[in-house]
């Protein structure tokens, strides 16, 4: 009588703002992680282990560079549709959404948007499906939110480039067939480069013993005198605004994938709650936790709403990225929050492996810390509303 939880994933009836295309993949989606990813990833998360064969499942799924046009294999999906898919598959795990996440916005869409038809014709197909698996290298050891002063080099050496320098915290590197790196040219430009697999001076060690994304791999690119063939440079951007343009489609994402992880933390609670008695009555009739699990859905719809509403403005190329860091910051911090009251609702329970809570809100401590800092997009909101750039 009390089981209301799965209506309750819409509460202000957003699929009534979706086509019916949309719900269609968004279900092919849900359905996918309900079968290949809740089932086996807290035991990947528990042996700190990426599960790298879900990568060419996500490509048949058509999950990886959506919105890429089908001549160079993606989906020729649109910007709502890539939000929705993020959602469902962080519904599963920050980790999966990440490789996503991180082989569309940062690999697949620069080659796409700054990349030589060779290039595209080279690289994206094979990532679309999962075959190749790529990553971006932008922070390096000494330069996280202040990515310009990073000491990455290119040399013309005529016939080539010579690649010098480390990139640190890098999503899937250790088991990357290509990175896209960007590195300051001899007059201070940051330029991006494709680096490949095998590349001479060219290594990716991994960072182990990490508490938060277990079931992600991350690691270090570190360059000595990489011999860098001019044909795979991205001949189309120079500056930083070509990263930073990565980094606007992968925050909006983001701001739709921690709806989904804080729609699983949610459910879990209300399940629970609705089923564990204690006083001889279910513990969601208590208030105190009816004011969380109220609080919680308000939030998550709050924050649904804005996602929404930035794919709109994504579909019309409008979204600015002010925009897009507001959106990042408030859905990923009212995730994190979903996931810290959730955890607290199921008392000692919580902190099992029994239950996804404790998962996400691990995953979630990194996802508030890259592609911008909470802090880095508060201030990007204060600058845009001010004027005065207070991070500079
Ligand atoms: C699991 C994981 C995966 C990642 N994957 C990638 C990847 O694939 N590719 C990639 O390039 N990077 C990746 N990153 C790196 C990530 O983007 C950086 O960690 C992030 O940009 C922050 O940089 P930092 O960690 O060096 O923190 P710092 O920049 O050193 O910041 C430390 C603290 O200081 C604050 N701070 C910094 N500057 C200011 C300021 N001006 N005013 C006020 N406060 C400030 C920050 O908000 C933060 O709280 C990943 C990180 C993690 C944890």
């Amino acid at each position: 009588m009390y089981n209301k939880s799965y209506q309750a994933v819409d509460y202000f009836n957003i699929d009534d703002l979706l086509g019916e295309d949309h719900k269609i993949i968004r279900s092919s989606i849900r359905d996918w992680v309900n079968r290949r990813v809740k089932p086996i990833i807290e035991k990947a998360a528990l042996e700190h282990r990426f599960p790298q064969g879900l990568m060419q499942e996500m490509g048949e799924l058509g999950a990886l560079g959506p919105y890429i046009p089908e001549q160079y294999g993606g989906a020729g999906l649109d910007q709502m549709a890539y939000g929705l898919i993020m959602t469902e598959l962080e519904r599963g795990d920050s980790a999966i959404r990440s490789a996503a996440s991180v082989q569309s916005s940062l690999v697949m869409y620069p080659i796409y948007t700054f990349g030589s038809e060779e290039q595209r014709k080279k690289f994206l197909p094979k990532l679309a499906s999962g075959e190749m698996i790529g990553c971006f290298g932008l922070t390096e050891p000494g330069y996280g939110s202040d990515p310009g002063g990073m000491l990455s080099r290119i040399q013309d050496k005529g016939g080539h480039y010579l690649l010098n320098g480390s990139k640190m915290w890098i999503t899937n590197s250790p088991i990357a067939d290509i990175a896209v790196v960007w590195a300051k040219d001899e007059s201070g430009k940051v330029r991006g480069l494709i680096v490949e697999k095998g590349m001479p001076g060219f290594t990716a060690p991994e960072t182990k013993d990490k508490w938060s994304l277990r079931a992600s791999i991350t690691g270090e690119l570190v360059f000595d005198d990489v011999r860098i063939p001019k044909e795979n440079i991205l001949p189309n951007i120079s500056g930083l605004k070509g990263p930073l343009k990565c980094l606007n489609s992968a925050r909006y994402g983001i701001s739709w994938g921690a709806v989904g992880a804080a729609l699983d933390c949610y459910h879990t609670a209300l399940d629970y709650a609705l089923e564990r008695k204690q006083f001889g009555k279910p513990i969601a009739a208590f208030q105190l936790q009816q004011k969380k699990l109220a609080e919680m859905l308000t939030e998550i719809t709050k924050g649904q709403l804005l996602a929404w509403r930035l794919g709109m403005l994504r579909n019309e190329d409008k979204a600015s990225p002010a925009q897009i860091s507001m959106a990042k910051r408030n859905n990923v911090n009212m995730a994190l929050q979903v996931a810290r009251e959730s955890r607290q609702i199921l008392g000692a329970m919580g902190i099992t492996a029994d239950f996804p809570i404790m998962r996400h809100m691990m995953n979630l401590e990194s996802v508030i810390t890259y592609e911008g800092t909470h802090d880095i997009h508060l201030l990007i909101t204060g600058a845009d509303i001010t004027g005065i750039q207070a991070f500079e």
